[in-house]
């Protein structure tokens, strides 16, 4: 015969108590809430894309690392007289750093900024011959170029999506729509791979770029006009 282990006070007390309620908010599904977010994005900016003032993937690329800690509209003011004096990789290789520094000056960290551009536009003269690669491993070598710009100049110049543009307004934005938890872009970029289909990286980053600066503003963001719903 099989004997019942004995009735303790603890095992009474495990068999009386009743079933906790969970306080917990449901979890949203985070592939839903990103196809959800793609949705929304598409219908309220359709025709988003670079704000970057450029004629070609050498403009681009130039500008977008000018952008960094600058707003587009800023380095558009500086870009033109920029390349007017120095067109092509060749002649921005052979400028001098002082008369690029005066020119490019109010983009802020200008230093740091033109010996990236002079030294970038050296290795595209002498590595490969004045064009700009479309491989993001041959970019991301250059100096000055990071994911984010590689990203940028390959998927708005030749529809290339090798990942997702990720700047101030889509790292904000992403957080606060529950896309990611982490602060680091390079973490954010792959959080985002895996949410996100292909076809999509590319759009997906030039608009919610456009909804960060019209709505989801970094100190004061208008949740009243948003369509996202769900912050
Ligand atoms: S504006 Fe408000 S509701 Fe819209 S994405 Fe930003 S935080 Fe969320």
């Amino acid at each position: 015969m099989t004997r019942k282990a004995p009735r303790t006070a603890a095992t009474a007390t495990k068999a009386r108590a009743p079933a906790k309620k969970s306080t917990a908010t449901p979890k949203v599904d985070p592939r839903a809430q990103a196809a959800k977010v793609v949705r929304r994005l598409k219908a309220d900016y359709p025709d988003a894309t670079c704000a970057l003032g450029h004629e070609s993937a050498f403009e681009l690329l130039i500008s977008t690392i000018l952008s960094a800690q600058c707003t587009d509209v800023r380095v558009n003011m500086v870009t033109p007289e920029l390349f007017r004096r120095w067109p092509t990789p060749a002649h921005l290789a052979r400028a001098p750093l002082e008369q690029i520094e005066k020119v490019i000056q109010s983009t802020g960290f200008y230093r740091n900024k033109a010996k990236n551009i002079k030294g970038c536009s050296q290795a595209l003269f002498e590595k490969y011959d004045g064009e700009v690669p479309q491989e993001i491993e041959l970019l991301v070598e250059l100096p000055g170029v990071g994911r984010k710009t590689a990203n940028v100049v390959l998927g708005t110049v030749h529809g290339l999506a090798t990942g997702v543009v990720v700047d101030t307004h889509v790292t904000r934005l992403s957080q606060r729509l529950g896309l990611t938890k982490h602060t680091d872009a390079t973490k954010i970029e792959q959080d985002l791979m895996q949410l996100l289909p292909k076809s999509e990286w590319v759009d997906f980053a030039h608009r919610m770029i456009e909804h960060g600066r019209q709505v989801c503003i970094a100190r004061k963001p208008k949740c009243d006009l948003c369509s996202m719903n769900s912050c």
